[in-house]
């Protein structure tokens, strides 16, 4: 092989209508290229990451001490949570779509014995794992909890809020009131709703652990800090198993962000490197999260969700999915199949939606921090352009005209 220096990396400006990454807010990237050269240790970042850990209290609604974020992305936060499952665990996880899926394999990874691991390292069949299989498409219900918990009693069990794979939201009252009945420490992957939904974990007793990401709700950039939430019996049962893990471990891990032995001190102290720029963007992230409020986004979410929905059923699509940022949908029945092109196409032109990533293919379209009425009619344009351009039939006016009539005399706008 050669060797070279390649030319700079250019990256376009791209809309990102997807499941996330959402177009990361303006005012998160002035901070972070704003932020001065400082280490980890520097006064000013180690107060940014405290005032951090109270914000995301706030914005989660919870008294919970170990509240804090994980540097990486959504599977880093996960990993965190699933770092308490140890071998042999009696766990039941939910899994309706591509990322309750893979969270089901992570927690069989976890909960498997060294014998089943050595038999099947890249998917190990942990015994003392079940998991229950809830079509793609269709809801996890409280119903469905309460009968497998009932059956099973495990120490842990497992969902996934919203399963951005269909854009299913799942039935987390439920869920917890199960737990709560069976004695069953909840574990929730809330990847995609926090920042969108309003929610508050308190109001939930039966989870003791939550994890989320930066850049879906909360507008952040990927890799800078990706929340997680934990009671304090998660707390204790992972200080009488420990965790396979140093970097990991929430409890390791809380000690940077201010927490240890469950109260919060003045100072953290050393943990790894973590990043000035990153704990500057993920701090405005927050800000702007508590400035508009999240009952304020969650009811906008819903209003501009309702017009893009609209929008493509009007084109002739069926819209399966009932997330407030994100639309699952079927094309109509004479470009069906087409997908895989229809999505392509739209991605050559900056415009990225994204297909489904496990069976059925559909296509999905977001609206992450794109809530105005310019946004949305630009993506339902592009939308309508795409399908157009693979021989559909779409009456431009009757789009228009629906925009208007949504858009023209509405706060939304
Ligand atoms: C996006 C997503 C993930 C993965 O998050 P990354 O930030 O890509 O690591 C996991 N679970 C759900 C429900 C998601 O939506």
């Amino acid at each position: 092989m050669t060797f070279q220096i390649f030319p700079p990396l250019e990256i376009p400006e791209t809309l990102a209508a997807g499941p996330g990454p959402g177009n990361t807010d303006a005012r998160v990237l002035q901070a972070f290229a704003g932020a001065g050269v400082a280490d980890h240790m520097q006064g000013d970042v180690l107060r940014g990451m405290i005032e951090c850990k109270h914000m995301l209290r706030e914005i989660w609604g919870t008294q919970n001490a170990y509240t804090f974020a994980v540097a990486g992305t959504g599977w880093s936060a996960l990993d965190t949570m699933f770092s308490a499952v140890m071998p042999g665990d009696k766990v039941v996880a939910f899994a309706n779509g591509t990322f309750s899926g893979i969270d089901a394999l992570t927690l069989r990874i976890k909960a498997a014995t060294p014998a089943e691991h050595a038999a099947n390292p890249l998917d190990p069949q942990a015994a003392s794992v079940t998991v229950i299989e809830v079509p793609h498409g269709k809801p996890v219900t409280g119903e469905i909890v309460e009968a497998a918990l009932a059956e099973h009693k495990p120490k842990w069990a497992f969902m996934a809020h919203w399963e951005t794979g269909s854009g299913r939201i799942n039935d987390i009252r439920g869920f917890s009131d199960a737990c709560e009945r069976y004695g069953a420490m909840g574990l929730i992957d809330a990847v995609s709703s926090l920042g969108v939904d309003d929610f508050s974990i308190d109001d939930y007793p039966g989870i003791a652990g939550w994890a989320s990401c930066p850049q879906k709700g909360l507008c952040c950039l990927p890799l800078t800090y990706a929340p997680v939430s934990f009671t304090d019996a998660f707390i204790d049962s992972l200080m009488t198993s420990g965790a396979y893990t140093y970097v990991h471990n929430p409890i390791f891990e809380a000690r940077h962000w201010g927490i240890v032995d469950g109260q919060d001190v003045e100072k953290g102290t050393y943990h790894r490197t973590h990043s000035g720029y990153a704990v500057a963007a993920f701090h405005e992230a927050l800000r702007l999260t508590l400035q508009e409020g999240l009952a304020k986004r969650a009811a906008s979410y819903r209003i501009h969700e309702r017009v893009l929905r609209d929008a493509v059923v009007e084109l002739g699509c069926e819209v399966t999915s009932d997330m407030p940022s994100l639309i699952v949908l079927n094309l109509p029945p004479e470009l069906a199949g087409r997908e895989m092109e229809l999505v392509q196409n739209c991605r050559a032109r900056g415009f990225g939606i994204w297909p489904t990533l496990s069976a059925p293919v559909q296509v999905r379209i977001g609206i992450l921090n794109q809530l105005n009425r310019k946004s949305v009619s630009r993506i339902v344009r592009l939308f309508a352009e795409a399908m157009r351009e693979l021989g559909g039939q779409i009456d431009r006016d009757a789009i228009e005209a629906l925009l208007e009539s949504r858009y023209g005399t509405s706060m939304a706008a």
